[in-house]
């Protein structure tokens, strides 16, 4: 058992199926389907061995349900014949080929009973994690030697509270694990499988609420009081009127920023959903009341990007906006720090200059961090908590921007100490981006087509995936890429090259002549800044599209349609068995529709990948259907951490030492260890 990771009793009773079987999840024999993988379950009706010319001795059973007849054959096990008897109950799983007709040849099989005994909906059979040379059969009789003998031993028996359990409505540990091992219906297993994601749900939670506790202990927030002075001025200004959502969310923002207590809000909205304006108008609202509001960016040029777009939209209003980034001269960068102290600064907008380099505040009163997934949690709260801004106002708001869209309950998992604002709706009058797959054969005309753009003075990137693990390597295929376009396919035009073995200030050298117009074509491995914005972009042609998690390329398509003309994005592809998921990406630029169907096909670790600070290990947890019990956890949580901050009490004590047991590792990344 060792190979399959079981060491310890403990392991063996948390070895648990990976799924099940009963009558209502395998196939009725009439559907199974030539060239597959069939599970079905169905009554031997006749048996018996035959021999065959070279010696082989096979033994056949013919197995009915309802829907038909199927013919099963073991070649080389003639001893079945004593086991399987005429009239059992019999499941069995194997691939399904033509023989004289349909037969299956089992890799597995057990018999559930006998037919005229089993009850309608059957037996349930748990299906185990397996390896080479251990048999579900195997396992599935270590689990049933052991399980009665070794489930009063799980210690400890139960970490939660009695009440807390009843609460929530969820079995207790040791319950959960019968249910589990043995279920009687799947709901059974169901009701088990909930029990133990409410429990990872509740500890990470649990962190967040510590985190929060810590990080707002002692501190109160600033009450923003509404004069409607700039607000008002701005939403009177403005070319447009807000969505419904984006006036929803601005509502969420205002009523945080008018309570006692300190923002700590996420607006998360896809690309384009209008993040920036409300941003804007929550800054105005902090500039108001006399306070600064700072905006920090992760990268130099969306720093540009965001103080270029928020003079734009202020217009004639008498609010002052400062760039502070690593780009500037010792001059300039003097300047801007002087205006930060001095408060002359009102809005100030930033790389991570403006937590790096010991900038002293005024009167900061509003914290915002956009792209808030390629921050870790402490640089939010080095931007919330700087040096010189502890006013006796209270300490400043905080509100973290992300374009990626996850489902609402995957956002509450990661980012549980935040409350949660959504942009679900885009600004009306977007010309969709039209999008096309093609086989790699076409590649030809593909290229002539960027060209006609090109013709037209138009920009185009052309993306590459990462052609292996190595930023060397990647880098070298694209140079060798980049070479053969601009000499070959493109002479005649300015094509660039972007790829992560660049240094920062190349890669950004880079995005600026083309966001400039300098360059006509951008050749790119992934590195393409998200939040990078150029309208007159208007192809995005990706190579090997396959290779690519359908949020990634949401996000490269996001690149393109930014203007008022027509955009396009071409996937190329070898076609195979990518080309599903690849149509269902062409048919829609609904991103939350787009994650969900990545977290269904890739599972949350990929999902993810490196791209996420500590993602924390939920195996249990299905984004999809768990919502209510994430609910249900955070509550139960924060109520733990307000009732006892520092988990003392001897009703908390056995969670405090799974805490430390399980847990100590994110403990440590959300500072509370
Ligand atoms: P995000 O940062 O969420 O990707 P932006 O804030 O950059 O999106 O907004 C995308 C574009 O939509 C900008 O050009 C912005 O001026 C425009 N916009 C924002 N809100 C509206 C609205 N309510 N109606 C029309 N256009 C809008
Ligand atoms: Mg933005």
């Amino acid at each position: 058992m060792g190979r399959i990771g079981v060491h310890t009793v403990r392991d063996l009773l948390f070895h648990l199926p990976r799924r099940y079987e009963d009558a209502s999840t395998v196939t009725p024999i009439g559907k199974v389907e030539l060239g597959t993988d069939a599970t079905v379950i169905g009554e031997v009706m006749d048996k018996g061995v035959l021999p065959t010319r070279r010696g082989l001795r096979i033994f056949q059973a013919v197995l009915r349900d309802r829907s038909g007849v199927l013919e099963c054959s073991w070649p080389g096990q003639p001893f079945l014949e004593r086991t399987i008897r005429r009239g059992d109950l019999l499941l069995v799983t194997g691939p399904v080929r033509f023989f004289h007709g349909k037969q299956m040849q089992p890799r597995e099989y057990v018999v559930l009973g006998r037919a005229e005994e089993a009850e309608a909906g059957g037996k349930v059979l748990p299906i185990y994690p397996t390896t080479e040379g251990l048999s579900q059969k195997v396992v599935r009789a270590i689990v049933e030697q052991n399980l009665d003998r070794h489930l009063p031993l799980l210690q400890p028996a139960e970490i939660f509270p009695r009440a807390q359990l009843e609460a929530a409505g969820l079995p207790t540990l040791m319950q959960a694990m019968a249910l589990l091992h043995r279920p009687e219906k799947l709901a059974d297993a169901e009701r088990g499988r909930r029990r133990l994601a409410y429990e990872e749900l509740f500890f990470l939670q649990l962190l967040h609420a510590l985190a929060a506790d810590r990080a707002t202990a002692g501190r109160g927030g600033i009450s923003f009081q509404r004069s409607d002075r700039l607000v008002g001025a701005l939403y009177r200004a403005l070319p447009f009127q807000l969505t419904a959502a984006q006036t929803r969310a601005l509502r969420e923002i205002f009523t945080d920023m008018a309570a006692p207590l300190r923002m700590n809000r996420l607006l998360q909205g896809d690309v384009g959903s209008g993040k920036t304006v409300v941003a804007l108008l929550a800054m105005l609202l902090a500039v108001e009341n006399g306070y600064q509001a700072a905006l920090m960016a992760p990268t130099e040029i969306l720093a540009e990007q965001h103080a270029r777009t928020l003079r734009t939209l202020l217009g004639e209003l008498p609010v002052s906006v400062e760039l502070l980034t690593g780009r500037l001269t010792q001059a300039e960068r003097r300047a801007a720090r002087e205006g930060v102290e001095s408060g002359r600064a009102q809005l100030v907008v930033g790389t991570h200059a403006l937590i790096q380099e010991g900038v002293r505040w005024h009167r900061l009163g509003l914290a915002i961090v956009d792209e808030q997934h390629r921050f870790g949690v402490r640089q939010r709260l080095a931007l919330a908590e700087p040096p010189g801004a502890a006013e006796p106002g209270g300490d400043p708001d905080v509100l973290v921007m992300s374009a990626t869209p996850i489902p609402r309950s995957l956002a509450l998992t990661l980012y549980g100490d935040l409350e949660l604002s959504v942009l679900d709706e885009r600004p009306p009058g977007r010309l969709p981006v039209r999008t096309a797959l093609r086989g790699e054969e076409k590649r030809g005309a593909v290229h002539a087509f960027v060209r006609e753009q090109l013709g037209r003075g138009r920009q185009a990137y052309l993306v590459y995936p990462l052609v292996e693990a190595s930023e060397h390597v990647d880098g070298r295929a694209a140079t060798e890429e980049y070479e053969r376009l601009s000499t070959d396919v493109f002479p005649d035009f300015r094509v660039g090259l972007l790829h992560g073995q660049l240094a920062g200030q190349e890669k950004e050298a880079v995005m600026r002549s083309f966001a400039a117009g300098e360059l006509d074509v951008l050749v790119a491995t992934t590195v393409i800044e998200v939040g990078i914005d150029v309208p007159n972009a208007t192809v995005m042609v990706v190579e090997h599209a396959e290779r690519f998690g359908l949020s990634q390329l949401h996000q490269l398509r996001g690149r393109v349609g930014r203007g008022g003309e027509e955009s396009y994005c071409v996937l190329l592809t070898g076609g195979g068995e990518a080309a599903e998921r690849l149509q269902l990406f062409a048919g829609t630029e609904d991103g939350f529709a787009i994650a969900l169907a990545d977290l269904r096909l890739r599972g949350m670790g990929d999902f993810f990948g490196a791209r996420q600070h500590g993602l924390p290990e939920l195996r249990h947890f299905d984004p999809e259907r768990d919502e209510d019990l994430l609910l249900l956890a955070r509550r139960d949580a924060r109520a733990a951490v307000a009732a006892d901050p520092e988990l003392r009490t001897p009703e908390h004590a056995a969670v405090a030492a799974a805490l430390r047991a399980r847990w100590a590792e994110r403990a440590r990344l959300y500072d509370v260890g």
